[in-house]
């Protein structure tokens, strides 16, 4: 049995997900744009998801737009929202730790004349407030700060970032890909104008993904052709992932209490047993704020590549950093953001519970990465 460890790269569909979405695959196939009701029920089906998704992060259901991914989900939001606010200014502030999703789409922005400012991060991966503050301009358009990192797991002060936009009057994004399904999110009480989600990161299928804006944040669509999703998204709607991605929001919201603990506890196992058996490590991230699911330490002398081909041998799936910086064998640039020397970096090793890992698991996790360290060491 393989032993998984990299639920912040992706995660399994929950069986109760998958049969909600089953229906839309063969039985109830039509397109939710046509009139008969093979359709129009599919449209209904839609907007029930979309309530669930609106509940959870409690908005109204007019505010949400379902998107392919996240990754379209953040490049709607940045690129909706810096194309529709040209004329208020050209200046986006956001953080040397974004996602490539992020990170990307504002170096494309760039390239067509909007100046982004970069924010630097604290050895935990935290922004620094008064910084963010001195660098608003009166052309800042949007602040974009994700939730939570997707390799070090640092939470970022969101309400207080939500509490200085509003007081410039300058939109507020989020990419909170990793904290859907971990963290309880209010975007009311949170001061969030946008904020994006991903279906496969809690239980839901890949594909899918959703995007917040808050009625009268203006933005511009980014993709041309239909009317889908009130002229915000064209092509057709991938019924059953939309279908499975309400459903896996409104199973992470009702049980995330639970599902915190039992993740608290494994993490803080691990820390301990890997603390207590292995020497010379760096704990990456920060100690308070951070994914209750979340580990990211660096084995000082072992090379990562090879640590993570050791453990899938032992059927144990774990990351050396983000996926989609793996398989390169540069070293990630979370870790040199946080002040990582480039030759510790290359040791890290990303280990993100879930829903299916066990204690029993987790000692065998321990045991194989001593086990492998000691060889590489040698
Ligand atoms: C996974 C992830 C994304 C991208 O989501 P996809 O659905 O895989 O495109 C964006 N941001 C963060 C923080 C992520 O972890």
């Amino acid at each position: 049995m393989i032993k998984y460890f990299d639920h912040a790269a992706t995660t399994a569909v929950d069986k109760e997900v998958f049969e909600a979405m089953k229906p839309y695959f063969m039985e109830k196939f039509g397109n939710a744009s046509s009139v008969y009701r093979l359709g129009k029920e599919n449209k209904e089906a839609i907007n029930i998801a979309r309530m669930k998704v609106a509940e959870a992060i409690n908005c109204n259901m007019n505010e949400i737009y379902f998107t392919s991914c996240g990754s379209e989900s953040d490049n709607l939001a940045i690129k909706g929202i810096a194309l529709a606010n040209s004329k208020k200014g050209n200046h986006i502030i956001t953080t040397e730790i974004e996602h490539p999703a992020v990170l990307n789409t504002c170096k494309s922005l760039e390239k067509q004349g909007y100046r982004i400012t970069y924010l630097k991060v604290d050895k935990e991966g935290l922004i620094n407030l008064e910084e963010l503050e001195r660098s608003i301009t009166p052309k800042t358009i949007l602040i974009s700060v994700m939730f939570a990192n997707n390799e070090i797991g640092t939470i970022e002060p969101i309400k207080e970032v939500g509490d200085i936009a509003k007081k410039y009057g300058i939109y507020f994004f989020v990419d909170a890909v990793q904290a859907i399904g971990n963290i309880k999110i209010d975007v009311k009480d949170l001061g969030i104008s946008a904020l994006s989600m991903s279906a496969h990161k809690f239980y839901g299928p890949k594909g899918v993904g959703a995007l917040y804006v808050k009625e009268g944040v203006e933005f511009t669509r980014i993709q041309d052709g239909g009317h889908q999703e009130r002229e915000k998204r064209a092509g057709t709607e991938n019924v059953p992932g939309i279908i499975g991605l309400g459903k896996a929001i409104e199973l992470a919201n009702t049980n995330i209490d639970a599902y915190n603990k039992k993740l608290l506890e494994l993490r803080e196992f691990y820390f301990s047993e890997i603390g207590k058996r292995i020497p010379n490590i760096l704990i990456n991230g920060s100690k308070n704020n951070r994914l209750a699911g979340n580990t990211n330490i660096c084995f000082k002398g072992v090379d990562g590549a090879r640590l993570l081909y050791e453990l899938d041998k032992r059927k144990i799936c774990a990351s050396s950093g983000s996926a989609c910086s793996a398989g390169l064998l540069k070293p990630s640039k979370v870790l040199l953001a946080i002040g990582v020397p480039s030759q510790i970096a290359r040791s890290s090793l990303r280990v993100t519970f879930g829903k299916e890992n066990t204690l029993e698991d987790t000692k065998y996790l321990v045991s194989s990465i001593e086990e492998v360290v000691k060889e590489l060491r040698r």
